[in-house]
């Protein structure tokens, strides 16, 4: 490892603050991750224990880089909800069960360096324009398949945040009228019928009807316990009833990005989050046809829709690319 003391030789640290785990790397000044560290969250000790939680999480990810904490000028992270980025507080996090916490005051009273808070679909989506799928282009819309579905902008090379901060909640546009009901107490939310607890809803469906897979079997019958990996082995060896569901799936999941695609025009949609990650070649092919059928033609044209390449880095990366264009 070259440490250089030259201007534009910055280090800074990302963060993805998740309900479940805290992930830190150390970025160098080419965006490439030095090191790794990772603890879980444990929100249900409190603020304080969580934030204390991310300090010692960024602290072994520097010594891990073999750096000197004082080479590292600022820090990025993504967080879940809705927060405001220009003040770094969370407003509402459900699965952190926080409400109103300045986490950027705190964070810098703990590590005594600067801040940026974002959202994390937010930084996950600016972590690919930057270093991932989307390099190269200035409209582009991420869209995050995973237990239920999120969505960042970035429109004319800016993330596009929305009046309140809260634009790119694409997993609450309604592709239908009724169905069931989504956690934000609609139905017809896009995330209610593609997310994966949408897919392990349609299980235990089917499962209800007496219906035979290998998955359902391999749960015991408990679809909660169905993960990404389970739904893409279904897939691939052929289980009927897998194949029958993701049908149904790929014909949302392509009328969901036909709306971002109406709406905005994009030069890329890029596709992330552990559903699509875990899915093969041929579904993705498969949605990509779906799209071209059931889009908006017009907007059609020249759209590139690509896979996330940075997969469990993507909000650190992103995070730190913010803090670092602050
Ligand atoms: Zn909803």
């Amino acid at each position: 490892l070259e440490v250089g003391n030259e201007s534009g030789s910055e280090f800074v640290i990302g963060v993805d603050l998740g309900g479940t785990k805290i992930l830190a790397g150390v970025i160098d000044p080419t965006g490439g991750v030095l090191s790794r560290a990772k603890k879980k969250t444990r929100s249900e000790r409190g603020v304080e224990a969580v934030i204390d939680r991310i300090a010692r999480t960024v602290r072994r990810a520097v010594e891990k880089a073999e750096l000197d904490f004082d080479r590292v000028e600022r820090l990025g992270i993504g967080a879940p909800g809705a927060l405001d980025a220009a003040t770094g507080v969370v407003a509402e996090a459900p699965n952190l069960d926080w409400k109103d916490v300045p986490l950027k005051k705190l964070l810098e009273k703990h590590l005594g360096i600067p801040v940026t808070v974002e959202n994390d679909v937010n930084a996950g989506t600016w972590g690919e324009y930057r270093l991932g799928a989307g390099v190269g282009v200035r409209d582009l819309v991420g869209i995050f398949v995973g237990t239920g579905i999120g969505g960042g902008l970035v429109l004319d090379g800016r993330l596009y945040r929305g009046s309140q901060g809260k634009a790119g909640e694409i997993g609450h546009i309604k592709i239908a009228s009724s169905g069931p009901r989504c956690g934000c107490g609609q139905v017809g939310c896009f995330e209610a019928l593609a997310g994966r607890l949408a897919i392990q809803r349609m299980f235990k469906e089917a499962g209800k009807k007496g219906k035979e897979s290998s998955v359902l079997r391999a749960v015991e019958g408990d679809v909660s316990k169905i993960r990404s990996g389970a739904i893409a082995e279904g897939y691939t060896s052929g289980d009927k009833l897998t194949g029958k569901i993701l049908d149904e799936v790929i014909l949302r999941l392509a009328d969901g990005i036909a709306g971002a695609v109406a709406l905005l025009n994009p030069e890329m949609i890029v596709l992330g989050g552990g559903v699509i990650e875990a899915l093969p070649d041929e579904f993705f092919e498969d949605l990509l046809d779906k799209v071209g059928r059931r889009a908006f033609e017009p907007s059609l044209e020249g759209l590139q829709i690509k896979r996330a390449v940075l997969g469990d880095d993507a909000v650190l990366l992103g995070a730190a690319c913010i803090a670092r264009e602050q």
